[in-house]
């Protein structure tokens, strides 16, 4: 067990901890503050146990001089300070005197943000790469630190493994939330597990086809994915995605794991996104220029049957281009499949997670994992390096 905020006294110490504020920004505005929302159980918590609260995060990427304004962190302290209900000190600059002032001056349950990390990338990307005399300086301007940022915990970086290889550390609520669930759905000893995954290309999740392939009863395939798996069996699937790069793959796991995946019996084609005459037809009848954007009713069916059982199941990637409103079916008819009989599911990846806020109720679900590299790389099995490094209890 990892150690976590609470196994620390915080009274009058100042505490750094590693958020992830990496909002969407348009011209200086937030788009989301999803993000921020996400972090405050961590800061209100060190707030209320009387912390200096010192707050680094990353913001796009900064790799010229226009970046540095793009990817100015001050907005976002402004929202914080407005979603706390208190004053947020900001230092423009990521080390010097004003940072330095700026700290010996805070008083217990003060919070202060630093400029965006990934200032220090501008030279010799000092943030990205780990650069241990960044980190020792930043580690130099607290007592404790806490990794939050489950979003970055796949990266090695300054600000998270740099600083927690000085400090006394701990993780933030966020990332003991997640790597609980993803634990629990992962390794707990209950079957069968089911493992569904779409999406769209094969080469981007092999690793997650690979280890999950391993660990499951039943590996559901479907999504532009399947398609790829259905060529290596041999299927014609006329023109739809199709990831020439993974065929191999595919035939190994077919070969490696042939009772265990299950790929799609129908789906609903067409000649285009924008065609509006799609129908639905069995795999083996598609013809040359139809193309496969969302699994069919009797494949529906039979992913669900496989479901009934269930008692762990993990999803990552949509069963059809679910953004247009013409290939939701199968990917809504799942989700409500699995809220209507409780089935304990665990949602990774971006689109996979929209793509539930879209269609479904997410409070059904056991969780939705915020993460999209790093829940992919936990997926793969794995040891995130901003989980790493943190002290065992
Ligand atoms: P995640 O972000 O959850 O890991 P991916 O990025 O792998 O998921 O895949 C999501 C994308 O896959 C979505 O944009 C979706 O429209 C697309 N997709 C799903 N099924 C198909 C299909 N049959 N043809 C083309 N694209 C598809
Ligand atoms: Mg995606």
């Amino acid at each position: 067990m990892k150690r976590t905020i609470r196994d620390y006294d915080l009274n009058n110490k100042k505490v750094i901890i590693r958020v992830d504020f990496n909002v969407p920004m348009k011209d200086g505005q937030i788009e989301d503050d999803t993000r921020i929302r996400a972090s405050l159980k961590t800061i209100r918590y060190a707030i209320d146990h009387q912390a200096k609260v010192i707050l680094l995060s990353h913001l796009g990427k900064v790799k010229e001089e226009s970046d540095l304004i793009k990817n100015d962190l001050y907005p976002v302290s402004v929202r914080l300070g407005k979603l706390l209900n208190k004053t947020v000190h900001f230092s423009h600059k990521t080390r010097g005197s004003e940072l330095e002032d700026l700290i010996s001056s805070m008083h217990s349950g003060d919070v202060l943000l630093i400029q965006n990390t990934r200032y220090e990338d501008l030279e010799m990307k000092r943030e990205s790469n780990c650069d241990k005399e960044l980190a020792s300086y930043w580690a130099s301007l607290g007592d404790i630190f806490i990794n939050d940022a489950y979003g970055t915990c796949h990266r090695e970086h300054a600000s998270n493994v740099g600083i927690a290889k000085i400090l006394p550390n701990g993780i933030g609520f966020l990332v003991e939330e997640e790597i609980k669930k993803l634990d629990s759905i992962m390794h707990e000893d209950t079957k069968p597990f089911i493992v569904i995954m779409g999406g769209a290309k094969v080469h981007d999740k092999m690793k997650v086809i690979e280890n999950l392939g391993n660990l499951c009863d039943k590996l559901l395939i479907g999504g532009g994915m399947s398609y790829t798996f259905l060529k290596a069996k041999g299927f014609n699937v006329g023109n739809s995605l199709i990831d020439e790069d993974g065929i191999s793959f595919c035939k190994e796991m077919l070969e490696k794991y042939p009772d265990k995946i299950v790929l799609p019996i129908d789906h609903a084609v067409a000649l285009s996104q924008s065609d509006k005459n799609s129908k639905i037809v069995k795999i083996e009848n598609t013809l040359e220029n139809e193309i496969g954007f969302d699994i069919g009713p009797e494949t529906i069916d039979l992913f669900c049957d496989y479901l009934k059982d269930a008692k762990r199941v993990i999803i990552n990637g949509p069963m059809g281009l679910f953004e247009n409103p013409l290939y939701q079916n199968g990917t809504k008819a799942i989700y409500d499949y699995i809220t209507s009989h409780q089935i304990k599911t665990l949602v990774g990846g971006g689109d996979s997670a929209s793509s539930v806020n879209k269609l479904s109720d997410s409070s059904k679900f056991y969780h939705i994992s915020t993460g999209g590299g790093a829940t992919l790389e936990y997926l793969e099995g794995k040891i995130l390096p901003g989980i790493k490094v943190i002290h065992e209890k």
